[in-house]
């Protein structure tokens, strides 16, 4: 099979595509033939060398992928060949023509949704609900602010807070963005980049602030969360690139809380109750997973370099 392999932690330029051998399925395994494979922030940072999980090399990257089961191991019983699945983490990679899975890591994919949809789903959906219910505790009736709301993460996050019954406010640095972010199931959405739009999140929540903050870059946007949050609020740390100074009489003053997030810590327990979750709102379409960008396997450099530039509108995938 064809598979984009990194052979040096490094640039973009690293990702490179190879003929390997096919991956064979062990017991408790499945092998998924990949029709979308999702680009994720991490996979960039993980390729660069930077991050703390380090792959032995040469690898094949990607966590996140959409198809259908080609072959099973021994004592599979969840999902059969023929079925159309989504792959939320996977042992061989997903930037290929065939991925490798564990059992509990293929869910179904609901044929009203495209593989490329399918390909959004994994990491950025169960981060989202991860974030919302299980670190936040987000409650129906509760103001959430989702700053970052038009990549993969915030998209999912609007829907999902939507759908539970909160009022949404979002964020986007592009017309485009704010618009699809609105589209989404936001109330409101502000422009990241204009000056002073926290004072219109001060004033459309009255002046109580955002109950659930959900932060997509936290090296620039943590302290002036912490102005805007409201009593008893919760912060929620999902992306951040560098440091920042924060004051914490902030958090004093307002009962407020500052949560840690990495998707990396879920449970075994934990992801199978939030793809139960994310399976029954695919299935309900409350969730609508926003493909913006399909760019060939062949191609994953530039994926790698999309993925860090500004302007997101929906998630990237790659097609084999
Ligand atoms: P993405 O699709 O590339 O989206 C990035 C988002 O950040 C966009 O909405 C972007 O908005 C927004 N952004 C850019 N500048 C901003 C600013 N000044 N203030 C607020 N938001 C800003 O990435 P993603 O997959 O949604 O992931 C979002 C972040 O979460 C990344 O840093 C990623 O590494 C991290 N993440 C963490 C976990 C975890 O387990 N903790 C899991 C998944 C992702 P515009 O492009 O419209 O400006």
């Amino acid at each position: 099979m064809k598979a984009i392999r990194i052979l040096e932690f490094g640039g973009p330029e690293q990702l490179k595509l190879e003929e390997v051998p096919d991956p064979q399925p062990q017991a408790g395994q499945v092998l998924v033939r990949v029709h979308a494979a999702g680009i994720n922030p991490v996979d960039a940072y993980i390729r660069s060398g930077a991050h703390v999980v380090k792959p032995a090399l040469p690898y094949t990257p990607g966590m996140d992928s959409a198809g259908v089961v080609e072959a099973l191991g021994e004592g599979v019983t969840r999902v059969r060949a023929g079925d159309r699945v989504y792959v939320a983490g996977s042992l061989s990679g997903t930037y290929a023509e065939l991925t490798l899975c564990g059992e509990h890591q293929a869910h179904p994919l609901p044929a009203s949704l495209s593989f490329q949809q399918g390909a959004a789903v994994g990491v950025p959906y169960a981060t989202a609900y991860r974030a919302l219910f299980l670190r936040a505790h987000a409650m129906p009736g509760e103001t959430v602010f989702v700053h970052g709301a038009t990549g993969g993460v915030g998209l999912a996050a609007i829907q999902l807070a939507r759908a539970a019954g909160m009022r949404v406010i979002g964020t986007g640095g592009t017309e485009e963005g704010r618009r699809l972010a609105l589209e989404q199931g936001a109330h409101e959405v502000l422009d990241h980049h204009a000056e002073g739009y926290l004072e219109k999140l001060s004033w459309l929540s009255g002046g109580q602030g955002a109950d659930v903050i959900l932060e997509m870059l936290a090296n620039v946007n943590l302290n002036r969360d912490l102005e805007i949050v409201a009593r008893k609020g919760r912060v929620v740390v999902i992306g951040s690139r560098g440091k920042i100074e924060i004051d914490p009489r902030l958090t004093m003053t307002r009962d407020a809380s500052i949560l840690g997030m990495s998707l990396i810590n879920a449970t075994k327990e934990e992801l199978s109750s939030i793809h139960a979750a994310l399976v029954a709102g695919l299935e309900s379409r409350t969730l609508r997973p926003v493909v913006g960008r399909e760019i060939p396997l062949r191609d994953a450099a530039r994926a790698h370099e999309a993925v860090m530039e500004p302007g997101a509108h929906g998630k990237i995938v790659l097609v084999p």
